[in-house]
C-alpha cells in the first residue's frame, strides 16, 4: 500500500516491541505520527512516573523520526487527527466497559476511521470473548482451563528495540540478580526492592508487554533447574489476565458497588474517616504505614494493598468504590482491570469463593514482626 497517514494512539502499550499496530504500519511504510493522552486525575507520583516513561518513549521514537504529540485529554484527539491529516488511527483493544464506552463515544467524533490492533494480555483475548462469565468462577478453574486449552501467542515482530527502563528492570530481575529464583518465597516482603518483580509500573502502561516477560521467563527457565520462582511469577501474570478478562465479561457491573452480587453488608460513608484512611491517619499503624507509602511514592506491595483494602471495606465497612478511585489516582502502576478487579474481590462482591476479612494485627505480626516497615513510614 504505502502513502497512508497513520496516527498511532499509544495508550496502555507505550513501547516499540511486540506492537501490532506499529508493526503493521511499518510494514506498509505508512507515514507515522504518534500520540499519548495524559491520564486524568493523576496524583503527583503517578503523573511524574507517566511523564518520565513518555519522555523516554519520545527519545525512542525520535530515533525512528516518528513525531509524538502529548494530549491533555481524549477530546483533543479529533483535532490532532485533522491537523496531521490522518487517514486512520490505530489503537489497541479496550477490555473494560468504561474504556470501551469512552472509545465508542470518541469514535463518533473522529474525522477518520479507527482500527483496533493489539491485545494487552498474555493469552489472546479473542478466545475469551466467546466464554460465559461462569467460566471465570473461580480463578483456579479458569487457570486450569487456560493452561489446558490455550497457548501464549508469539510476540509481534517489529524488529525494533526500545531503550527502556522497563526492559532494564526485566533483565536485572531475571538475568543479573536472578532474584526471580526466590520470588515464591519473598513476594510478600515489604522492605526489599527485589522481594517482588516491580514490573507493574512498566506493565501497567505497556512499556513492557506481558508476552515479552513470559518468553524471557521461559528462556531463563531453560537455564536453571529451580523453577518455583519462575512458575509463581507466571501464575501472577495469569491473575493479571484474569481480571482483564473478567472486566470484559462482567461489563458495567465491574465498576459498581455491588459488583457480581449485592453487597453482603451495609456500607456507610464517612468523609472524615475515609480521608484519614487516605492520609494514613486511622490509628491502625500497619494500615497507616502502607497508606503513607502510597501517598509519598505511588507504590504499595500486594500484601499492603490487600490489607488496606480489606480494612476499608470489611473492618471500617466504608464504601469500597472511593477506595478504588483513590488507588487509581495514586498508583504508579494504576491499571483499571487489576485495580477494580482486586478491590471487588476483596470487598466480597467479586469472584472470591470465600468472604475473607484480613486480621490486621495478625498480618502485621507475620509480615512486620520487627516493626521495621512501620518505623520506616510512620517516623
Ligand atoms: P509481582 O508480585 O512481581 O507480580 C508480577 C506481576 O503479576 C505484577 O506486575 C502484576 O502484573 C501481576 N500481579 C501480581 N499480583 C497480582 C494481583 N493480585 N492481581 C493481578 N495481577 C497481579 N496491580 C496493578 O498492576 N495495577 C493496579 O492498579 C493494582 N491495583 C491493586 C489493588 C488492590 C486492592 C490489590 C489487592 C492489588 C492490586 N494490584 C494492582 C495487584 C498487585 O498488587 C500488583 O500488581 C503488584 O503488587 C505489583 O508489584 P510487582 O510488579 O512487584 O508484582
Amino acid at each position: 500500500m504505502g502513502g497512508m497517514r497513520t496516527l498511532i494512539w499509544f495508550h496502555r502499550d507505550i513501547r516499540l516491541h511486540d506492537h501490532a499496530g506499529l508493526s503493521l504500519a511499518l510494514a506498509r511504510k505508512d507515514e507515522l505520527h504518534a500520540t499519548v493522552i495524559q491520564p486524568l486525575n493523576a496524583g503527583p507520583a503517578k503523573l511524574a512516573h507517566w511523564q518520565a516513561l513518555v519522555e523516554n518513549f519520545r527519545q525512542n521514537l525520535n530515533l525512528l523520526h516518528i513525531p509524538l504529540t502529548i494530549l491533555p485529554s481524549e477530546s483533543e484527539l479529533p483535532h490532532l487527527a485533522r491537523e496531521t491529516r490522518s487517514d486512520v488511527i490505530f489503537t489497541h483493544e479496550r477490555m473494560n466497559f468504561r474504556d470501551q464506552q469512552a472509545l465508542n463515544e470518541l469514535q463518533t467524533k473522529l474525522p477518520c476511521s479507527l482500527e483496533i490492533h493489539g491485545e494487552l494480555t498474555l493469552y489472546s483475548s479473542a478466545q475469551v470473548r466467546n466464554l460465559e462469565l461462569n467460566a471465570l468462577k473461580p480463578f483456579t478453574r479458569f487457570k486450569k482451563f487456560a493452561e489446558a486449552h490455550w497457548q501464549v501467542p508469539d510476540e509481534i515482530e517489529t524488529a525494533l528495540t526500545d531503550q527502556s527502563l522497563g526492559l532494564e528492570r526485566l533483565k536485572d530481575y531475571i538475568w543479573k540478580t536472578k532474584a526471580v529464583l526466590h520470588y515464591h518465597k519473598t513476594r510478600n516482603g515489604l522492605m526489599e526492592f527485589n522481594d517482588s518483580s516491580k514490573l507493574s509500573p512498566w506493565l501497567a502502561w505497556g512499556v513492557l508487554s506481558p508476552r515479552r516477560i513470559y518468553f524471557e521467563l521461559q528462556k531463563f527457565r531453560a537455564h536453571t533447574s529451580q523453577h518455583e520462582g519462575i512458575d509463581a511469577l507466571v501464575f501472577e501474570l495469569i491473575w493479571r489476565d484474569y481480571f482483564k478478562f473478567l472486566s470484559t465479561l462482567q461489563g458495567e457491573s465491574f465498576f459498581t458497588r455491588d459488583g457480581l452480587r449485592p453487597t453482603p453488608f451495609e456500607y456507610s460513608t464517612n468523609d472524615k474517616i475515609f480521608e484519614a484512611w487516605t492520609k494514613g491517619q486511622t490509628g491502625e499503624d500497619f494500615v497507616d504505614a502502607h497508606m503513607r507509602e502510597l501517598l509519598k511514592t505511588g507504590w504499595m506491595s500486594n500484601r499492603g494493598r490487600q490489607n488496606v483494602a480489606s480494612y476499608l471495606a470489611k473492618t471500617l465497612k466504608l464504601d469500597w468504590l472511593p477506595g478504588a478511585e483513590w488507588f487509581e489516582s495514586q498508583l504508579i502502576d494504576e491499571d483499571p482491570e487489576n485495580n477494580f478487579g482486586n478491590w471487588q474481590y476483596l470487598a466480597g462482591v467479586g469472584t472470591d469463593p470465600r468472604d475473607r476479612v484480613f486480621n490486621i494485627q495478625r498480618q502485621a505480626d507475620i509480615y512486620d514482626l520487627e516493626r521495621a516497615y512501620r518505623a520506616k513510614w510512620l517516623s
